[in-house]
């Protein structure tokens, strides 16, 4: 299939994405992965034979996001992101369900940790399930009450120290357009509620869901939107996922990029820039690189600090400023993300 998208060079910025309608439809057993792999040539018992058909955590990736895997092996960046791992069984001292100590700052579906910041969480559903996620181990059942997000803006609008909503799940993309409207209707009735900020891997992962319809939300709310999109590698940035972004721009929405350092996947300088020269391509600055958080069933995707740092040099040393990411890691208790 990757054949028949014509792939446009990282950096190139004036490269056109191709009138296409985006792929629907996604992948929820290790078997229909399979499938998809011996359909594209790819040797399906060597994936099988590095995978876990039983995950805690089940598998869910959506075709437009398999069109992007160049190398149907276990080690191409794109689908050790989504292939389950015998190895996420390991019990790795210091990971944990609760890495980040969300638990404690969670009032029902919103969790109030930083100054100036509320971040609702939407949904648990999300249209990829990332290995790596901190979480995939989250106590949604308390924090979402079917949809019901009325206690959430009541603390909101309650405290007037909050300017930012950000909206996070899961995906807040999954929801209905109806949904979303109703999402920042009441926020834009909040009247210190500057700006919205919309964390979504969605965009990237399955483009189909940005919309006519939420474009056309978004250019016409009162607030200032935000949208951090969440692409790891250059290869999530194919035609489909530009044309999205490049609709989400058109709606007035700053465009900005979260990765997880990943080992195997993105660890390498080379990664880094190529996916820093992609985004720009794309209309999106690099915000942040997350280390990992030390999640139970992720150990395997770690990458020590220390290379980690001598990588973002390296990456520093090649690229402007603004193409290079805050490198963080989100510690329990501290009042930000923490530079390394
Ligand atoms: C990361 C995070 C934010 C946003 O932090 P920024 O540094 O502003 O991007 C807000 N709330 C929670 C709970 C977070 O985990
Ligand atoms: S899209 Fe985000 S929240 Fe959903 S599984 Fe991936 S990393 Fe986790």
């Amino acid at each position: 299939m990757s054949a028949m998208i014509p792939r446009t060079l990282p950096g190139d910025a004036h490269a056109q994405a191709p009138q296409q309608v985006p792929r629907t439809g996604v992948i929820r057993s290790l078997d229909a992965l399979l499938r998809q792999a011996r359909a594209r040539g790819a040797d399906d018992a060597e994936l099988r034979s590095n995978c876990d058909d039983a995950p805690d955590f089940p598998l869910r990736v959506p075709l437009a996001l398999l069109d992007q895997i160049e190398n149907w092996t276990a080690d191409d960046p794109v689908l050790r992101q989504v292939l389950p791992s015998p190895r996420e069984h390991d019990a790795v001292p210091g990971y944990t369900t609760d890495p980040v100590g969300e638990a404690q700052h969670q009032d029902g579906a919103l969790l109030r940790k930083y100054t100036g910041r509320a971040l609702l969480v939407t949904t648990q559903a999300c249209d990829v399930h990332c290995r790596y996620c901190f979480r995939r181990s989250f106590d949604y059942g308390n924090a979402q009450e079917a949809g019901n997000y009325d206690a959430a803006f009541a603390s909101i609008a309650a405290d007037t120290s909050i300017h930012e909503l950000i909206l996070s799940g899961g995906d807040p993309l999954t929801l209905s357009l109806r949904r979303l409207r109703n999402i920042v209707e009441a926020a834009e009735a909040i009247a210190h509620l500057e700006t919205l900020r919309i964390h979504t891997r969605s965009a990237i992962v399955n483009p189909a869901r940005v919309t006519k319809g939420l474009a056309s939300l978004l250019a016409n709310t009162r607030l200032q939107v935000i949208c951090v999109v969440h692409a790891n590698t250059v290869q999530e940035l194919g035609p489909a996922a530009q044309a999205s972004l490049q609709k989400l721009s058109a709606s007035n929405a700053m465009l900005l990029n979260q990765a997880v350092l990943l080992a195997g996947v993105n660890d390498t300088a080379e990664a880094q820039i190529a996916l820093s020269k992609r985004l720009l391509a794309c209309g999106v600055l690099p915000y942040y690189l997350h280390q990992l958080d030390p999640v139970a069933g992720a150990a395997h995707f770690e990458v020590p600090d220390a290379r980690a740092r001598v990588m973002l040099e390296s990456v520093r040393a090649s690229l402007p400023g603004y193409l290079v990411p805050k490198l963080v890691r989100e510690l329990p208790g501290a009042s930000a993300k923490t530079p390394l």
